[in-house]
This record gives structure tokens, C-alpha cells and sequence, in this order.
């Protein structure tokens, strides 16, 4: 009798698994339009591209809030603790309960009305003229806190969080962001002492493109990016996708024909996103299990390769030489090189921003979020209390919005929450290089000679191969041995930093 029982919950586990892959196609399918959009579409496409992205994310819920969704889920049993299908039923309900919270009607309006602001906000930031986007931005805003109304939390705020990491709320990440600010506002404030001349000369000039999409893929190449897997293409605002599978894994680029970093840094920080995505456990395709268990964990890759490794000494030990072939009218020596890509100068763009003054940008959207959504702070005063913030933590103005409140796709996309995600990401980065190194000493030599083999390899096997398995913070533990901490990061920025601006001995 056991075994009938236990054939019957196989059967209802296989045509669970085989519901979800179907809810998963319709999702990669719609990450192609979205991809399509962000690349190739002429701009005629809008309206029409909207509707389709409405009715596949409409579909995609209907399905998965489907009676017939709920009644596989609670029929397919208990399965083995620590098992690949006891973490699928885990993550599968918790979609499931979350989406059964929300309207149909409500997940197609908000795929309607943010793949309507996206150009939108294009048109704003190039024209830098932010009442192009507020309307669309009240559009977003109302939508996403409707949708945190029906969602769990102890702050509205908390259920943005929640989607991009699980576990996370707003008390912790303000806890986070404490640390983070008693550790870097002094070390801004030292540095700023020493500014002195600006150090980012080397990077500056005229740098063709084909050449730095040229070195960008030679240097991505040696990361193991895998191109049988993956394409690269620009965009306005790069991003990495994954299209149901790591088998096909793109990344998105811009390049500044004046400004070296933005292209070369930015195509390893997609690079990394993409890393990770292609090394999931391809068994994984198509079910809850696949892609990276939460956007901290995410970024703490992107950042690893753009930062850890792409701006420090042994990687550039290696690629300077080949640098200066690429681009003839870069000179000077290594260590000049080495110090302009690490120059601290406090500046609008995030993206654009150093490792040390990077996390004050974040914690500036984050609190200007939790203002939105828990403080009253309106769209029409949001430019104002941007500016604000920018001479509190930063010191500088932005001369206009595009500099300012109108430089990131995320709220037009309806990303609220995914900002502290890059700090969360910067933390877990340093945790997770450092375990790395301490198990495999090799790891440093080889970045020396531009191998990043054994790298990639731990990584895969602490960090990848797991797609969502287990939680968050219960995969950081396994991969360093300890919990979620800022203790390496800023004792990393502290050394770093301190020895480029001559305050601490060197090290
Ligand atoms: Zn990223």
C-alpha cells in the first residue's frame, strides 16, 4: 500500500514539475520580448510590446494561482528534508502564496504601465527633464503599493524587499546600512583631505569602441563567460539575462567613447550576474530551483568580478600590458593605472561611483524609498529630496536630474527595493572572495597570470551550482562558515583605501 501511495505522490510531484516548467516558459518567453525591447525594437514596437507583456505576465499568473496550481502543491507531500525537491515544494509554494495575494488584473497593469515608462524615462533622462516621467513614476509607485497592500510585512516597504531577498526587511537592511555608514563616512572624510589632483587622468581620453568591446570580451573570456552560451549586445542601462536556462545567458552593454570604465567595468559587472546564472545546475532549468537564490547574493557576484577582481592589483598586473596595446594613447605605469581605477572622488552617477562612496548612493535610494512608500515623500518632491541627500552623504549637487533622481531604470521598470540589493551584494562580495582565497591560495597567483579557473571553480561549487536551494543567508554559512557579516568589507575598503591614499601602512 506504501508504494501506491508513493507512486500516486510521484505522479502529483511530476505533473506539479510539469505545471511549473510550463509557468517558467511563458516568464523566459516574455524575458526574450523584454530583452528584444531593452536591444533591438524600433520604437514603434512600444504600445504593441506592452500589450504582449501584459497578457504572457497575465497568463503566467493565472496559471500559477490556478486551483489546479494549489491542489497539485498540497497534494505532492512532504519529500525528503535537504532534498532538490523539498527546496522546489518550498520555493514553489511561496510563489504561489504570494502571487495568489495579488489581482490578475493588477500583474498586467503593472507590466502595462512600467513597459510603457521605461521609454518614457529614456526620453526624461536625455532630455533631463523629469515632469516627462513623473506621471509614469505615480503610475508605478500607486501600483507597487497596492501590491505591497496585499503582501506581508512588517513595513509596506518590507514586501518590495522580500521579492528581490528573501528574508530581508526594512529593520535589518537599516542595521546594514548603520555599519556601513560608521565605516565609510570617515573614511570618505580622510580620503577627501587627499584629494589632491585627480587621479582618473589614465582613463580619460578617446577610447574607440569596437576596441573596448574588443578587450572587454577578451578579459570576460578569461573569467570562463561561456559565449556558446551567452551573446552580448548594448543597452542604455546593461543588464544580464537569463532566458529559462544556462544555456542561454546575455549580457547588455554601453560604452563612453571618453570614459574607459564605463564599458569595461560595466561589461564585467554583467559578466558576473552572468557567471553565476551560467553555472547553475542544469537540472534545475525550468523549475523554481533555476537562476540566483536572491539579487544580494546576485550582486555580490557582479561585484566581485567588477571589484575584487577587476579592479585590483594582480588582475591588472596581467591585463595593463595588453591594455596598453588595445589602446595606444593610454600611458604611464601600472601603479598610476592601478590607482586610477580606484580613485575615490565623490560623483552623481552609481554606477559611475567608486567602491568607497558607492554604498552612500545606495543608501540614499533606499531611504528615499522607504519614504515613498512609509513616509508620505511625493513624486513631485522626489528631485528636490534626491538633491538633498547628494550634499549630505556626497557633498555634491547634481547640476540636473539626469545627473540625478532621473539616472537609474529601476523605478521605471518597478524594481522598488531591488537598490540595497548592491550593498547587500558589496558585503556578501568580500565574505565570499575571502573564503574563496583562504580555501584556495592559488586564486591570487593566477589572477596574476589571468587565470581565473580556480575562481570560477570554487564559486560554482559554493555558490552557482545551488541556484535557489537553499536560503540566502543559510548559503552564505555553508559557502564562508559564518552568517551574513559587514566585517570583511569594510576592513577590506579600510585596507584598500587606506593604503591608496597613504593613511594606513602598506600592505
Ligand atoms: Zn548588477
Amino acid at each position: 500500500m506504501a508504494r501506491v501511495s508513493t507512486a500516486r505522490l510521484d505522479d502529483t510531484f511530476r505533473l506539479l514539475e510539469e505545471r511549473l516548467a510550463t509557468i517558467s516558459d511563458v516568464y523566459s518567453a516574455a524575458s526574450v520580448l523584454a530583452w528584444d525591447r531593452q536591444t533591438y525594437m524600433p520604437e514603434g514596437g512600444v504600445v504593441g510590446r506592452a500589450e504582449q507583456l501584459a497578457t504572457l505576465a497575465r497568463l503566467a499568473h493565472e496559471m500559477l494561482v490556478s486551483p489546479k496550481t494549489g491542489e497539485l502543491l498540497e497534494h505532492a507531500g512532504g519529500r525528503e528534508p535537504g532534498s532538490d525537491e523539498a527546496a522546489l515544494l518550498r520555493l514553489a509554494r511561496r510563489e504561489y502564496e504570494r502571487a495568489s495575494r495579488l489581482p490578475a488584473r493588477l500583474v498586467a497593469e503593472t507590466s502595462r504601465v512600467t513597459a510603457l515608462a521605461e521609454p518614457a524615462w529614456i526620453q526624461a533622462r536625455d532630455e533631463s527633464d523629469w515632469s516627462l516621467f513623473a506621471p509614469h513614476m505615480e503610475r508605478v509607485l500607486t501600483l507597487k503599493q497596492e501590491e505591497a497592500s496585499y503582501l506581508d510585512g512588517e513595513h509596506p516597504y518590507d514586501a518590495m524587499l522580500d521579492r528581490y531577498d528573501p528574508g530581508s526587511s526594512t529593520h535589518r537592511l537599516r542595521s546594514m546600512f548603520r555599519e556601513l555608514k560608521a565605516g565609510i563616512v570617515p573614511l570618505v572624510r580622510d580620503i577627501s583631505t587627499k584629494l589632491g589632483e585627480d587621479r582618473t587622468a589614465p582613463l580619460r581620453g578617446c577610447f574607440d569602441e569596437a576596441a573596448q568591446e574588443a578587450f572587454g570580451r577578451d578579459v570576460i573570456s578569461s573569467f570562463g563567460y561561456d559565449w556558446g552560451k551567452g551573446r552580448q549586445d548594448r543597452a542604455v542601462h546593461p543588464f544580464c539575462v537569463n532566458f529559462g536556462a544556462p544555456g542561454d545567458v546575455r549580457i547588455t552593454t554601453r560604452f563612453d567613447p571618453r570614459l574607459l570604465p564605463v564599458g569595461l567595468f560595466g561589461t564585467c559587472h554583467e559578466a558576473g550576474h552572468a557567471l553565476y546564472e551560467q553555472g547553475v545546475d542544469p537540472s534545475y532549468s525550468r523549475t523554481p530551483l533555476a537562476g540566483g537564490v536572491s539579487m544580494g547574493v546576485h550582486e555580490s557576484q557582479s561585484r566581485l568580478w567588477e571589484n575584487l577582481v577587476a579592479r585590483s592589483r594582480p588582475f591588472w598586473s596581467h591585463f595593463y600590458p595588453r591594455l596598453r596595446d588595445a589602446f595606444p594613447g593610454v600611458s604611464g605605469d601600472i601603479e598610476t593605472f592601478y590607482r586610477a581605477v580606484n580613485a575615490v572622488r565623490p560623483s552623481e552617477i552609481r554606477t559611475e561611483a567608486d567602491e568607497l562612496t558607492y554604498d552612500l548612493h545606495v543608501l540614499l535610494r533606499f531611504e528615499l524609498e522607504v519614504d515613498l512608500f512609509e513616509n508620505g515623500l511625493s513624486v513631485a518632491d522626489l528631485p528636490e529630496a534626491w538633491n538633498a541627500k547628494m550634499e549630505e552623504y556626497l557633498g555634491i549637487v547634481p547640476e540636473n536630474d539626469a545627473l540625478g533622481v532621473l539616472q537609474d531604470t529601476h523605478w521605471a521598470i518597478g524594481y522598488f527595493g531591488y537598490f540595497p540589493s548592491y550593498s547587500v551584494g558589496n558585503v556578501l562580495s568580500v565574505q565570499l572572495f575571502e573564503a574563496a582565497v583562504e580555501g584556495r591560495p592559488e586564486i591570487l597567483p593566477e589572477m596574476e597570470r589571468g587565470q581565473f579557473g580556480t575562481l570560477l571553480g570554487w564559486l560554482r561549487e559554493n555558490v552557482y551550482c545551488h541556484g535557489k536551494k537553499y536560503e540566502p543567508d543559510d548559503l552564505i554559512e555553508r559557502a564562508t562558515g559564518r552568517p551574513p557579516e559587514t566585517g570583511p568589507y569594510l576592513r577590506y575598503l579600510e585596507s584598500k583605501f587606506g593604503e591608496l591614499y597613504g593613511f594606513v601602512d602598506e600592505v
